[in-house]
């Protein structure tokens, strides 16, 4: 399968197979696709013929297509910077950006809810992977009457060019922050996270105010094209990896070929949990030289213990290969929740030892040779 990007172009698709078109089954027989398309549709005009459907004409920014590689991006001076784009809208002069489309990542069974939020920056506010952006809530600072509420930030999920391919949009992966009494184990919408919540709840067509982009610690480094790139993720903590492998897999850039090793990892609680899993494994079948993806499923699977299967323990299983590959020169992610990054390092210093290294030593030698990436929250 590969991708065909159609900038506001119209594709004719005959009556007769299925595809996706976001949540709605249509027919096509002469294109093979996904099961979903991947950017916004702008517009649905079905043709129909004595009563009967006979074209679907589709107006839309990208669909997937089986003859065309990769999605053509624009526009490409988005590539010419030698310097990321740092800090351009701060807290005091945010931009006003839209919101194009919310939707639900995750299923019925996942604890908790995660969303993908595509919003239009119009060109404005335009990042590189890795980058994060700034959203300030609507309402009072509850800490400072009268003052807007602190800049919250959010891993940028998209690739430059976002998920309409042409510059104008970054995508955001946030999980809505609920509180529960630790006595009743109620909810208490009164204590609920404030911007995750207003993200998750926002509408297409709603204002949302950011800052930035910001942050270098998960630029992709300049090697990347041919590196090995070992990718760490707890739930959200996929936000950067998913702009990385797409700028890898997905986007045809003219002067940006992807030859190395992706390799991620990817921790949540169980398999409705998952997050952007269709994208993951499409890489996989197209591009099993270059991509691994291997998950824990920490209320689905066990560890050789017979204990939850996290992402540290995913880790040991295969650290034979990682620390050969980390000595080769790879790069080593890691995003998500704080609370991941002690158990990994006791893994990683626990195999260490067994190797007869020293793990601290390996660690500094690691991230003087800047292929240690950390960033949780
Ligand atoms: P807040 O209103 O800030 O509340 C924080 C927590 O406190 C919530 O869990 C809330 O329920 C709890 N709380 C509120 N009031 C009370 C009270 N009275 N008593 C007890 N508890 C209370 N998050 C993502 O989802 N996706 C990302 O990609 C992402 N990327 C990030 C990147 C970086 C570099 C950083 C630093 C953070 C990132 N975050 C990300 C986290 C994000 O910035 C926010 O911290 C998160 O969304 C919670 O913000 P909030 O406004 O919803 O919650």
């Amino acid at each position: 399968m590969a991708y065909l990007a159609l900038s506001q172009a119209t594709v004719v698709v005959p009556a007769g197979s299925d595809y996706c078109l976001r949540k709605s089954v249509f027919k096509t027989n002469n294109l093979s696709f996904h099961d979903k398309l991947w950017g916004p549709v702008s517009a649905l005009d079905l043709k129909t013929k004595n009563g009967r459907p006979r074209d679907q004409r589709i107006l839309c920014m990208s669909v997937q297509q089986a003859s065309v590689p990769k999605v053509a991006v624009s526009p490409l001076e988005l590539e010419n910077a030698n310097e990321p784009p740092l800090n351009l809208y701060k807290p005091k002069g945010p931009y006003t950006a839209t919101v194009l489309s919310v939707e639900r990542l995750v299923g019925p069974k996942a604890p908790g809810e995660t969303c993908h939020i595509v919003i239009d920056h119009g060109g404005n506010v335009p990042y590189w992977e890795g980058q994060s952006y700034g959203v300030i809530p609507p309402g009072e600072n509850p800490k400072k009457p009268g003052k807007p509420h602190n800049v919250r930030l959010y891993s940028i999920a998209s690739t430059r060019y976002g998920d309409t391919f042409d510059g104008k949009t970054a995508s955001l992966c946030v999980r809505r922050a609920v509180y529960y009494d630790p006595e009743t184990g109620k909810e208490d919408p009164s204590k609920n996270g404030v911007c995750s919540n207003f993200l998750c709840d926002s509408k297409p067509g709603d204002k949302v105010l950011i800052t930035g982009p910001s942050g270098k610690i998960m630029l992709l480094p300049e090697d990347n094209p041919n590196a090995t790139h070992i990718m760490i993720a707890t739930g959200t903590g996929i936000a950067p990896y998913r702009g990385y492998l797409r700028r890898m897999f997905m986007e045809s850039v003219p002067t940006y070929k992807f030859g190395g090793l992706a390799w991620l990892f990817l921790g949540v609680a169980n398999s409705d949990s998952l997050l952007y899993d269709e994208e993951f494994t499409k890489y996989l079948k197209d591009h099993p030289d270059n991509f691994r993806y291997d998950l824990a499923l920490s209320r689905e699977q066990k560890n050789k213990s017979g204990g939850k299967m996290y992402v540290q323990d995913k880790i040991e299983e295969y650290s034979d290969e990682i620390f050969k590959l980390l000595d080769g020169g790879a790069h080593i992610y890691f995003c998500g929740l704080k609370g991941m990054m002690p158990g990994i390092q006791e893994t990683l210093k626990r195999v260490a030892e067994k190797k007869g290294e020293k793990w601290e030593e390996k660690l500094s030698q690691l991230k003087k040779n800047k292929q240690w990436h950390v960033e949780v929250y």
